[in-house]
């Protein structure tokens, strides 16, 4: 039987982890599929406090990983929970075939990458259609060649500049006339002369899943309805992300897209769970926001165990 175990570890998890293991209470801490989270996705983080430079988000990952194991906290790898049962304590969780007890649990489990919904982004994923350009942008595929970005936030930004250390030209596809994102990540981007944006704009279709390789898109003006065809060689959707979330449907409260309704502090609606992070967060979402959300679901954890033995 476990005291606490935390799913997921992305900034949010790996605080949890270290709060709960500087606590005695030697968490257990499941990764999932993509050890890191979003955080691992992206190049520099220049807005986690305590890094003036900047730091890459893998490094970052691994640094709080490190500082939690440094105080006893157990980490599996690549380990997916299957299924869990939150009806009464003990609460169990699923790997595969494998069940696993515990007095209390912290879901941590972030945030993935939001789809465009049309059928060839399926059917061309990973043969031109990307989600990260950190992971894939220097595929000799994108090198020197033109490649379309899709989405006005910070990811979409972020994504854009990345890719023009690679590609000849990015055309940055965004659905209003005006950006999202932060002022200094937008004027930023605008003022790269490799970045071409293409406002009130959509992408509808995928060129050439019967070439298997992406040779364009078919976009739509908004405004006009009119469409138009755009050559590139990839297209990189940064349009957002949606609550990883889906395992715990039915057991505890969510809101209409998904989000885990926290009542007081990081309590959930079944007493003895706890969520921090991106898959709780719809507003601010940000690395230092999730690391002090998964600070605040220790210490809830902390109080309840504690309240248990009286
Ligand atoms: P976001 O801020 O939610 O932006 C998503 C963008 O995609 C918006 O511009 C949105 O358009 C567009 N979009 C959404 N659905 C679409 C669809 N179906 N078709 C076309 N466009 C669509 O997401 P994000 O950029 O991933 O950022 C998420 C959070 O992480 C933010 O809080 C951001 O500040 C943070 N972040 C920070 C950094 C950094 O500071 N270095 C880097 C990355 C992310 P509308 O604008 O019209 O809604």
């Amino acid at each position: 039987m476990e005291k606490v175990i935390i799913v997921g570890s992305g900034c949010a998890g790996w605080t949890a982890a270290l709060y709960t293991a500087r606590a005695d209470l030697g968490p257990l801490l499941l990764t999932g599929e993509h050890p890191g989270g979003l955080l691992t996705t992206t190049s520099i983080v220049e807005n986690y406090p305590g890094f003036p430079d900047g730091i890459d988000g893998t490094d970052l990952m691994m640094r709080m990983q490190k500082q939690a194991e440094r105080f006893g906290a157990q980490t599996r790898y690549g380990v997916t929970v299957t299924r869990v049962d939150f009806s009464r304590p003990p609460f169990r969780l699923w790997l595969d075939e494998e069940i696993l007890e515990t007095k209390s649990v912290i879901i941590a489990t972030g945030a993935s990458h939001r789809r465009l919904g049309i059928k060839n982004e399926e059917l061309l994923e990973r043969k031109g259609v990307t989600f990260c350009a950190t992971c894939d942008g220097a595929l000799p595929i994108f090198r020197n060649k033109e490649v379309v970005v899709v989405g006005g936030g910070d990811s979409a930004c972020e994504e854009a500049m990345y890719l023009t250390r690679f590609a000849s030209k990015v055309y940055l596809v965004h659905r209003r006339d005006q950006l999202r994102a932060s002022k200094i990540m937008a004027d930023r981007a605008l003022a790269n002369p490799k970045i071409q944006p293409v406002w009130d704009s959509v992408v509808t279709d995928v060129y050439d899943a019967s070439k298997d390789m992406v040779t364009g898109v078919q976009l739509k003006n908004v405004k006009t309805s009119k469409a138009s065809d755009l050559s590139c060689a990839g297209v990189f959707v940064a349009i957002g992300h949606e609550p990883s979330t889906a395992l715990f449907r039915g057991q505890i409260d969510m809101d209409d897209h998904g989000y885990i309704v926290c009542r007081k502090g990081t309590a959930t609606s079944v007493t003895g769970v706890f969520a921090a992070g991106d898959c709780v967060d719809r507003v601010y979402r940000q690395a230092v926001t999730a690391a002090g959300s998964g600070c605040a679901a220790a210490i809830d954890v902390e109080r309840y165990l504690a309240g248990q033995r009286g």
